[in-house]
């Protein structure tokens, strides 16, 4: 149609010198790009929170110590319009690998990204499919704004994004300084409020290139949009938020620990504060009821629990993921309970903005779609799906299609921290303790499960029902026996480490970036 495609040319160029205008050229210059099709759907915005344990918002339950003041307000209110799930999995506790999961809806060892850094394997392979690459192909614009280096485009997270925002904060400013007086985290991570300005400045560009088109009478609405912003103030203290902001939240603490627990929950509160600016610009531009808001974290913190402080382990306070969806004329204000994962976020979305099958690529995955329409249990999916749960041991083949048919499907979880595989080597981890071992860990929702690769003896079985801190390692339970043979054959089914995927050596200036994030020792 040449008329459509005059108009859409229109708004393309229009588009695009804005871009440049407002983004001072930082952007890769991109090809000129042909959707498949102009799906009509909702716009989708995508909100990874890092570093941010569920049990650290107000709509999971948390009441800061002794305040009364709500520390997440704004992220509540997305909850409270739309669905909290309550028991959902990141697939690692370190940021590209785990945000590779969310974008493509695959498990580390099919998406391929799975260190953060190392010789091989830490960047998401161009043949892998992301959420913004099926939904640019089918006519959304798509934008991110990330808001640290391990979100960026050296791990391949760029793919499917025609506007991709890491131009992170050039000058260290005051709150940057570590404790040895070196200032240098500026570069490689920015603060909720640039992340937050830069994406509504692009969002004003985007709805006024379609109002001018359609005032020049070449067509109306804009094409749906997909927003990726990532934030990470609450990833460690080294960088905090403004001056003025912390002398108006004043930190009274006794203890070291309980001043780095106020400070995270205080970044938490400032990531909120301008998580409430985007909603209240989409409400201003009267368009958050046509737009599907999924918010997920790509992994906790330790705080001390486990006696570890940050991330890049496998207990729950890391592994547990915040999970919210709320979709236009879906019912508000509902929990579901039941495991679920971050990989079922991309089939999600493409549903909930009705993107025909023939364009969904496959995923691990399974839609949510009907519990965000209401549902109390997941939807059968339509073909056997790997991740769904086996039979137990003592079960016949035929008992569990029977009991199959009539309940709904189980999901399981997977997870794994091998971080440590292509850092240092065998003989490295030998000498380390257990903490330096590579962990693979699956979840049927009660029961969960922890390998330890190259020390097996050490390996985990928690019973989360009855202990959700993860207190009494069960392993060596006799009686549990049964328990730990399930769900590690669960775990051995997988190909966990195909290695077949080899990306070039890290350069040493990457190195040196996530050094300065405090990743590399
Ligand atoms: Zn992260």
């Amino acid at each position: 149609m040449m008329f459509a495609e005059a108009r859409s040319e229109v708004r393309r160029v229009g588009l695009a010198l804005l871009t440049i205008v407002l983004l001072g050229g930082c952007s890769e210059p991109e090809p000129p790009f042909e959707p498949l099709i102009e799906h009509d759907g909702p716009n989708v915005l995508l909100i990874t929170l890092d570093t941010t344990r569920a049990d650290h918002l107000g709509c999971y339950g948390y009441q800061r110590p002794g305040n009364p003041r709500p520390i997440s307000p704004h992220l509540d209110a997305i909850a409270a319009r739309g669905t909290v799930f309550t028991n959902a999995f990141c697939t690692a506790s370190i940021t590209p690998v785990s945000h590779a999961s969310i974008l493509t809806g695959q498990n580390p060892y099919t998406h391929g990204l799975r260190v953060l850094h190392g010789l091989h394997e830490y960047r998401l392979p161009d043949e892998a499919e992301t959420l913004g690459e099926t939904l640019r192909s089918v006519g959304y614009e798509t934008a991110a704004f990330v808001s640290a280096f391990p979100a960026g485009s050296r791990f391949g997270l760029a793919q499917g994004m025609a506007t991709f925002d890491e131009d992170f904060l050039q000058d260290a400013e005051s709150g940057i300084v570590t404790a040895d007086g070196t200032v240098n985290t500026g570069q490689n991570q920015r603060r909720a409020g640039d992340t937050t300005d830069r994406a509504l400045a692009w969002l004003d560009a985007h709805l006024e290139t379609a109002e001018k088109t359609d005032e020049a009478g070449q067509g109306g609405a804009a094409r749906p949009f997909f927003l990726w912003l990532h934030y990470f103030d609450p990833h460690d203290p080294a960088l905090l938020p403004p001056r003025e902001y912390l002398d108006a939240r004043p930190i009274v603490a006794a203890t070291r620990s309980e001043q780095l627990k106020q400070t995270y929950d205080l970044e938490i509160e400032y990531m909120d504060h301008h998580i409430g600016r985007v909603i209240e610009a989409l409400k201003a531009r009267d368009e958050l009821d046509n737009t599907v808001v999924v918010v997920v974290s790509d992994h906790g913190e330790g705080l001390g629990d486990h006696n570890w402080w940050t991330h890049g382990i496998l207990y729950q306070e890391q592994i547990r993921a915040v999970m919210i969806v709320a979709a236009p004329g879906q019912p508000a204000a509902r929990t579901f309970e039941p495991l679920v994962r971050i990989i079922d976020i991309m089939p999600t979305v493409l549903e909930l903005v009705g993107v025909d099958s023939t364009y969904i690529p496959p995923t691990e995955g399974v839609s949510l779609a009907s519990v965000v329409a209401g549902a109390k249990s997941i939807d059968r999916p339509p073909s056997p799906q790997p991740d769904s749960s086996e039979p137990g041991l003592n079960e016949s083949a035929e008992e569990s299609r029977e009991a199959d048919a009539e309940a709904p499907p189980r999901l399981v979880a997977y997870f794994d921290a091998v971080n440590t595989l292509s850092a240092y080597g065998e003989t490295f981890l030998r000498q380390r303790g257990r903490r330096d071992d590579m962990l693979f860990g699956i979840c049927d929702g009660r029961w969960k499960y922890i390998h330890h690769f190259h020390h097996e003896t050490e390996s985990e079985l928690y019973d989360l029902e009855n202990d959700p801190g993860e207190r009494k390692n069960l392993y060596g339970d006799p009686q549990q026996r049964r328990q730990a043979a399930r769900l590690l054959k669960l775990l051995l089914e997988r190909d966990l480490m195909p290695g077949k995927r080899r990306s070039e050596a890290m350069a040493a200036e990457d190195i040196e970036r996530l050094r300065s994030l405090g990743y590399v020792k």
